[in-house]
């Protein structure tokens, strides 16, 4: 089985209070596929330009991600990003984006792609995400990420693609953009009617809740000695919980998403210590494991009932 994914391949720079970076590699969809491949076979869909060399293609076969549908625009430039984060890291300015061959980017799966098994519609235009799903129909789960820009110019053709997935995961402040709501789980709750079965809200370095129709399941982030770069966290997040999901057959019950969650958390963690995806491309599933215990071993406490006066 495998994981198709569609979405940004791209260059960032990035600055925050412990470095820069003028040019490394990045895009919504490489982060998402190095952090699935720990689960599953994971096939990338999205376009680069003839600056993206061998070594760009050597992180992801080094991971063994696959590459086929990586379109190659002749003449074209490849996506540039660049963001600069305050203080806190929790909060981040976009400085440029240059979309270069993704602003005419019309996503081409193969037929490979078409059969994964579980789908995630990084973050582009919604009628590209919507398109897209279309031609996944053997997909069992399919996740969409979004982004502030979408809400704002494109909410129609959003909530049309979100009407055809099973996942919603987006971040508070996007959340409550498209809502208006504050919290969380009401926030989620409205943006399931729109027919998704369950959404994923990222809190960024607070962790991030999972909400369904009948609970919500909240995890922190894994308590790190040092952020670096949170550049791709949240595609990394979703990385580990869709391949997760992907790599648990049957069906996706709420013990499968809840584990899901903590997979997503502990890669995620991983990703933010150092820049772009220099840690998770050195990554190993041990360590992923050896982070999920740990993450167990945080969250739990027995429930007996303490005699109160
Ligand atoms: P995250 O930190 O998880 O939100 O993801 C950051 C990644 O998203 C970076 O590697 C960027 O290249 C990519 N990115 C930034 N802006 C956009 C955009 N407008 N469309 C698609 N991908 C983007």
């Amino acid at each position: 089985m495998s994981v198709t994914v569609v979405g940004s391949i791209a260059y960032d720079a990035v600055q925050t209070p412990h470095g820069s970076r003028e040019r490394m590699l990045g895009g919504a969809a490489v982060h998402f596929a190095l952090a699935a491949s720990f689960f599953d076979e994971v096939r990338v869909v999205g376009p680069v330009g003839d600056d993206f060399g061998d070594d760009e293609y050597a992180v992801l076969h080094g991971r063994g991600v696959n590459t086929d549908d990586i379109e190659h625009v002749e003449g074209g430039k490849t996506f540039f990003w660049s963001g600069v984060y305050g203080e806190n890291m929790n909060s981040r300015e976009t400085l440029e984006t240059d979309l270069n061959v993704f602003e005419t980017f019309d996503p081409k799966l193969s037929d490979a792609s078409k059969q994964s098994d579980v789908l995630f519609l990084a973050n582009i235009l919604p009628e590209l995400q919507l398109n897209v799903r279309r031609q996944c129909e053997a997909a069992r789960f399919v996740a969409l990420d979004s982004m502030d820009l979408w809400i704002n110019i494109a909410k129609d053709a959003l909530i049309a693609a979100i009407s055809e997935v099973d996942c919603v995961i987006l971040n508070d402040g996007e959340v409550e953009q498209f809502t208006g709501e504050r919290e969380v789980v009401a926030g989620a709750r409205k943006i399931m009617q729109h027919g998704p079965s369950s959404m994923v809200v990222k809190l960024g370095k607070y962790g991030a809740a999972l909400v369904t129709p009948e609970e919500s399941f909240w995890i922190p982030a894994f308590p790190v000695d040092f952020v670096t770069d949170p550049t791709g966290a949240g595609d990394s997040f979703a990385g580990g919980f869709v391949g997760a999901i992907a790599a648990q057959e049957g069906d996706v019950t709420a013990d499968v998403l809840r584990l899901a969650m903590a997979y997503g958390t502990a890669v995620a963690s991983f990703n933010v210590e150092e820049f772009g995806t220099e840690r998770v491309a050195r990554l190993t599933g041990e360590e992923i494991v050896e982070r999920v215990a740990e993450l167990q071993r945080i969250t739990t406490f027995q429930a007996t009932t303490v005699a109160l006066r």
